[in-house]
């Protein structure tokens, strides 16, 4: 079977964005509304000359952020069993949140190779949040805008050097 690469973080930082993004297309449900991904979505893509199977994780509704950390853990749990590579999805105009930090020392525990992404930063938008994702001892994060296409080729490189 194929390398899997994991998209993971918490709800609305553009995970599913991402997600179609990379795909070439639109697979995932993109919504302003936290918790919308319900199920995790894959699919087979080329990156570069690789093929990867690509995973979409859920996100949740609630605002407590201890229980939005336990349903993300528990749909996650699965996705990152069978990750090959995660992308850690945070997104830099929010900034880190509580559940950014939790869920990175939660990902740090899993033993698995990370690509930390600063997602929203078209236009230089969140290069202070990008700065203080540094904390999360992931290894430099790479800024990138979904929505527009930005930092894709730095990504996908960052991916296939962990493959
Ligand atoms: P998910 O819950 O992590 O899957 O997030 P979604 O992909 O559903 O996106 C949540 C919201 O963020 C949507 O309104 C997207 O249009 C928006 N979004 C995603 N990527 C970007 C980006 O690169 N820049 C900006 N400004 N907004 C984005
Ligand atoms: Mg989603």
């Amino acid at each position: 079977s194929l390398p899997v690469v994991v998209i993971a973080g918490r709800p609305n930082v553009g995970k599913s964005t991402l997600f179609n993004r990379l795909a070439g297309r639109r697979y995932a449900i993109v919504s302003d509304q936290p918790g919308v991904t319900r199920d995790r979505k894959s699919v087979d893509i080329m990156l570069q000359n690789r093929a990867v199977t690509l995973m979409d994780t859920a996100g949740w509704e609630e605002d407590d952020p201890q229980t939005v950390f336990g349903r993300m853990r528990e749909s996650s749990e699965r996705a990152v069993d069978c990750a090959d590579v995660i992308i850690f999805c945070v997104d830099a105009r929010a900034g880190i949140t509580p559940v950014d930090e939790h869920f990175a020392q939660w990902l740090r525990k899993q033993g698995r190779k990370i690509v930390l992404v600063a997602n929203k930063a078209e236009g230089h938008a969140g290069n202070i949040a990008a700065l203080e994702m540094y904390s999360f001892g992931l290894g430099e994060p790479i800024p990138v805008s979904a929505e527009h296409g930005e930092g894709m080729v730095d990504l996908v490189d960052a991916v296939l050097e962990r493959l």
